[in-house]
């Protein structure tokens, strides 16, 4: 794990740490340097302000400096832990919680919310084929292309995605209409089969399943994925290298009202 080096911010808030430790070390110098002064009988007062100062001016930064580096360096490793808490080391790509996580902020807007499962197809084949490294070369290559793809989607809302099981992978897409979320699907099963991964001496290509799905308001991301999953599943019973929208197999809803 590199260290980052500390911000500009945190050196200051280091600095600003040592100037309060030193006034106060200075304050309570003072106050036992006359109390010793006083026991002991000494009447120099100008020697013992000198002293009473000068000790705590120069001993207090040399004592809390590096201790406070040291806390703004712990800083800086807790910020890196958390970080690495939501990032899939394979891909590089944000993992199943930090999916999750900034999901949860997304559905707070009231916005129309497009969610997709993408498995990729047959591939305990291409471990068995190609064996575990060759594999995870192709879930590095297949998340590139996913994450490449969902960037370049035109919009300003949320869009992200993330590596959320072994060959899984989930999409977030704001302010989609379902008619744009299924062509965003229909691109990415076709870019995926497209994609060329270098093996020994040859080109693997893998392909993938996609399922849809829409939020509707009051649904949580756990749902709208399972209800994604579900068309997955579909597209996957259908054939795989497809991509199937929930709203298509979704039963139509009970009226609300009595006609
Ligand atoms: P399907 O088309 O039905 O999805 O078939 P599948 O073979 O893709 O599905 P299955 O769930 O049977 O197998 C998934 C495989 O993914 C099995 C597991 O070994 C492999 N896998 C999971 N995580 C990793 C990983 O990090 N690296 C590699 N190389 N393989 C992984
Ligand atoms: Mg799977
Ligand atoms: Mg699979």
């Amino acid at each position: 794990m590199g260290h980052k080096k500390m911000t500009r911010a945190e050196f200051i808030g280091a600095w600003k740490g040592v100037v309060i430790i030193t006034l106060a070390t200075i304050a309570g110098g003072h106050v036992l340097t006359t109390g010793m002064l006083f026991v002991i009988g000494f009447k120099d007062a100008a020697l013992h302000y000198t002293l009473a100062t000068l000790f705590p001016l120069i001993l207090a930064p040399a004592a809390a400096l590096p201790l406070l580096v040291m806390a703004g360096r712990l800083r800086l490793i807790k910020d890196e832990l958390e970080n690495l808490l939501r990032l899939d080391t394979l891909t590089e790509l944000p993992n199943r919680r930090a999916f999750f996580e900034q999901a949860e902020v997304v559905f707070k807007r009231e916005r129309a919310i497009s969610l997709m499962m993408i498995d990729v197809d047959r591939f305990k084949q291409v471990n068995d084929n190609y064996g575990h490294d060759f594999g995870d070369r192709v879930l590095r290559s297949v998340a590139q292309s996913i994450q490449r793809i969902v960037a370049q989607t035109p919009g300003t809302g949320a869009k992200f995605a993330a590596r959320i099981g072994g060959e899984e992978f989930a999409v977030l897409i704001e302010d989609l209409t379902p008619e744009a979320a299924d062509r965003l699907a229909d691109y990415l099963v076709e870019q995926i089969a497209r994609l060329p991964v270098q093996g020994d001496g040859q080109l693997v290509s893998v392909t993938v399943s996609v399922g849809v799905a829409h939020r509707r308001t009051g649904n949580t991301p756990g749902t709208v994925l399972r209800v994604a999953d579900n068309a997955c599943y579909r597209a996957k019973r259908l054939g795989r290298n497809q991509w199937c929208d929930a709203a298509a197999i979704e039963r139509p809803l009970p009226a609300l009202t009595a006609a």
